[in-house]
């Protein structure tokens, strides 16, 4: 496959025990009880398996898998694949709770879950990575399924490989089973919005809360961290839409014009050089300038950890959406807080993924096909409602909307525990 390398590194740190220390204050400000606080600390099943892969050499070898299902009272467990050759147990553990509160914020009918394989795959040819991936979805068989737990794709995991575990699967059941995995090619069930639909949740999102500021968004100054999958997207919808995109970058650098980039030119220049960082016609910057640059609405759409007790201080963003997992630590937390800047939480900014996920396994089980207006029209109806609930709930407890955000994912999962007679 072919991979960018910086994607190795940033990966290593995504989402490690983040979010822990706001969740602690929920818990705390919830006067959580033992059984709860218990039920919210143990993953309900956790899988880890040895698998033989016969390689194209003809030699075989074994290879890790896990799969954990942290949560699923309040429906089937959703949650990634993820192939890296740092995965490992406790980290799938973090990753699948992470998704059974993202689901819960946004209100769809799924717990949570996550899994992977330890493997590097920019070492495999594309031949071997499709026997790796039929050989884990042989192991895990038993334990997926469209009201068990259903996959999608997550980091160096793509349409393809979603596409051979659905192929993998169904030969195993010996029937079609469309729903049993998420992010598929559109030919096969998949819905063709998902691989925007990251970044357009996060814009809708974002609407809700310039609207709630008084703010108009056009002629809005942005600033974009990261240019993949959510960063140009994002880059492309909010230039679309009247923004003045203003910084961008990647791994290999930032671009800056106070007058607006033109983001169809700065995609195109990607596509033949492979950076945005080389643009003509506009200023040469770094990431951390990027993140301190004069606008209006910051996007961080790469790494975690990127805004911290060193910078915060120089934000000068009136607001903050986070698109990337995890991009500012808890101490910058506290600091831009306390500047009254507005923050999007993760969890709520990069839902949309998961919740057009959500409308491709609603239309498998029906073997039915929503024109994409419908997706769209659903995506921003399902991101506003969450919007405006974490915000309720901020306006109430005068929190910020990260802590809104959890309080409200917790509260519905144990809400579900206690109706299913576990609480
Ligand atoms: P990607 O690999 O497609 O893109 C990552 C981008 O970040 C690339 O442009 C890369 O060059 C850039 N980058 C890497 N290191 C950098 C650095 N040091 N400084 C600045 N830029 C750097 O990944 P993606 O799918 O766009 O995901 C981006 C973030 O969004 C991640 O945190 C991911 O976990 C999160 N996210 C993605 C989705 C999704 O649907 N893809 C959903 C939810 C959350």
């Amino acid at each position: 496959m072919n991979r960018d390398h910086d994607r190795l590194h940033r990966d290593e740190t995504d989402l490690r025990g983040l979010g822990m220390t706001e969740l602690q204050a929920v818990y705390l400000e919830l006067q959580l009880t033992r059984a709860e606080l218990d039920l919210l600390s143990m993953p309900r099943r956790s899988f880890t398996m040895s698998f033989p892969v016969k390689m194209t050499t003809g030699r075989t070898r074994m290879f890790t898998g896990f799969r954990v299902q942290y949560n699923d009272a309040r429906g089937p467990a959703k949650g990634g694949i993820r192939f890296h050759p740092e995965m490992d147990e406790n980290h799938a553990a973090e990753l699948a709770f992470l998704m059974a509160l993202k689901c819960a914020v946004v209100n769809i009918p799924f717990g949570g879950a996550k899994g992977g394989v330890v493997v590097d795959p920019a070492e495999l040819s594309r031949e071997d990575l499709e026997l790796v991936t039929r050989g884990y979805i042989r192991a895990i068989a038993d334990y997926i399924g469209p009201f068990k737990d259903i996959p999608a794709p997550d980091v160096y995991t793509d349409e393809q490989i979603m596409a051979w575990i659905l192929d993998e699967y169904e030969h195993i059941m010996r029937e079609h089973v469309p729903a049993v995995v998420t992010g598929k090619p559109p030919e096969l069930g998949g819905v063709a919005a998902r691989r925007y639909s990251t970044a357009l949740g996060g814009i809708h999102v974002l609407e809700q809360a310039l609207r709630e500021q008084g703010m108009e968004s056009k002629g809005l100054r942005a600033a974009v961290q990261g240019f993949g999958n959510v960063g140009e997207n994002a880059a492309r919808l909010l230039y679309q839409r009247g923004y003045l995109v203003t910084a961008l970058s990647d791994v290999q650098g930032g671009i800056l014009d106070p007058n607006g980039l033109d983001i169809p030119a700065v995609i195109e220049h990607k596509k033949r050089t492979g950076t945005v960082s080389t643009f003509p016609n506009a200023r040469a910057i770094s990431n951390a300038e990027l993140l301190t640059s004069e606008c209006d609405v910051l996007v961080p759409a790469a790494l975690s950890n990127q805004l911290d007790q060193n910078n915060a201080h120089e934000v000068q963003a009136r607001i903050i959406l986070e698109l990337a997992n995890a991009p500012t630590t808890a101490a910058a937390d506290e600091i831009l807080f306390s500047r009254n800047i507005v923050l999007v939480p993760d969890i709520l900014a990069n839902a949309g993924g998961v919740v057009v996920s959500y409308f491709e396994w609603s239309q498998n089980l029906s073997n039915d096909v929503w024109p994409e207006e419908k997706v769209l029209a659903r995506l921003e109806q399902t991101m506003t409602t969450a919007y405006r609930d974490v915000s309720g709930l901020c306006r109430e407890a005068k929190c910020r909307m990260r802590k809104a955000a959890y309080e409200l994912a917790v509260k519905r999962i144990v809400h579900a525990e206690r109706l299913r007679g576990n609480l």
